[in-house]
Formats: C-alpha cells, structure tokens, sequence
C-alpha cells in the first residue's frame, strides 16, 4: 500500500547513558568509543517500511543534562514514543529514568509509547541495576543472598511492568536490541 505517516521519537534520560549512541546505530550502524556529548538536542530522521507503511521517524536525541530539563518538552510534546534510557552500570541513571518516567505519565501525551532501555548491557561485570535476565548468573553465585532479597532481582523488569513500559536491555556498543528499541514493535503495529 501507500500508507505513509510521521512519527516522532524522543530519547530521554541521563547524560551518559548512551542515547546518541543507540540513535547513531539505528541511523548509520555505527558506534564510537567516545561519542561528544549532544548539546540542547540533536535530530535524525529515518524513513522505515514497516508492514505495508512507511514510517518517517523524526528522531530527537535530548541532552540529559539536568540543565537543559526545561527545555524537554518541548521535544516529548507530540511525540508517539519516547525511550527512556539509563546505564545498567549505574544505579543513579535508573533513578533519573524513574523521574523521567513520572513526569511523563503526569505531563506527557497519554496516548504515548514509552520504553524503558538499559543500555551497556554489554557490560554486564560492572552491572549496578539487575533484572531478571542477569538472574541466572547472579543466582548460580548468590543463590542464598537473592531468595531473601528477590525484589531486587527484576528491579528494572519489574519496575517496567508496574507502570506499563517497554521494556529491554540494549547496547549500542554490541549492537544489542538497539533495533528494536528505537523501532518498538508494538509501537508500529498501534498505529495502524
Ligand atoms: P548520551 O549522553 O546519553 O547521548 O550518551 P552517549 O551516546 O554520548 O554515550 C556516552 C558514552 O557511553 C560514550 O563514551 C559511548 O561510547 C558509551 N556507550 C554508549 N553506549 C554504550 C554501550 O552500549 N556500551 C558501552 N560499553 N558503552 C557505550
Ligand atoms: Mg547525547
């Protein structure tokens, strides 16, 4: 068919976490050991066929810095989705993607999608946040630990199922979900 329809995408959370980067292997397949940091925000367009559509997402890559939050916004205002990344290897990026998270289910778009990312799961050794799918391993060394702390185990999952996101562990750098994430399946088969 000929379907055509605009969709824009921000990507919020901590400066550090990997948002440029994720943005920049989704749009060009690459990624770099020192990514600058992004000033105010960046934008990018990616024209997408999905299903029988075609899907041009106007992607804006904020700055994270607490500095620049005034200016948000007005790049989450009207969006479709909105990915909320945070570091895996550090706790502090999860707690600033939860106040993301809160300020968008008071002042967002109701009817947006939201994801949550952990990125740098490639990472894995210097893992701060857990979730469930790091719970093999940390159950093998830790079995006893973790049966009387199993809340801590899927904080990130299950963080993610209490207030109805998306949600996956990426990295820009292994090329990991780094698709799907920017794409958001379900995200594409709502608006048909
Ligand atoms: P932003 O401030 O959220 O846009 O973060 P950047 O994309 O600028 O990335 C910050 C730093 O983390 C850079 O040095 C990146 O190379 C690095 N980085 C980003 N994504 C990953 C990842 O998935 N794995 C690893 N190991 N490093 C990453
Ligand atoms: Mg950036």
């Amino acid at each position: 068919g000929n379907n055509s329809m605009n969709a824009k995408l921000v990507l919020l959370g901590d400066m550090g976490t990997g948002k440029s980067s994720l943005v920049l292997r989704f749009v060009k397949g690459q990624f770099l050991e020192f990514q600058e940091s992004t000033i105010g925000a960046a934008f990018f367009s990616q024209t997408l066929a999905v299903s029988d559509a075609t899907v041009k997402l106007e992607i804006w890559d904020t700055a994270g810095q607490e500095r620049y939050h005034s200016l948000a916004p007005m790049y989450y205002r009207g969006a479709a989705a909105a990915i909320i990344v945070y570091d895996i290897c550090r706790m502090e990026s999860f707690e600033r993607a939860k106040k993301w998270v809160k300020e968008l289910q008071t002042q967002g778009n109701p009817n947006m999608v939201t994801a949550l990312a952990g990125n740098k799961c490639d990472l894995a050794d210097k893992r701060e946040v857990l979730t469930e799918a790091s719970c093999v391993s940390w159950t093998l060394s830790l079995v006893s630990s973790l049966s009387s702390n199993a809340t801590l185990v899927d904080e990130a999952q299950a963080y993610a199922e209490e207030n109805g996101l998306f949600f996956m562990e990426t990295s820009a750098k292994a090329a990991i979900n780094q698709k799907d994430c920017l794409v958001l399946n379900q995200f594409s088969s709502q608006q048909e």
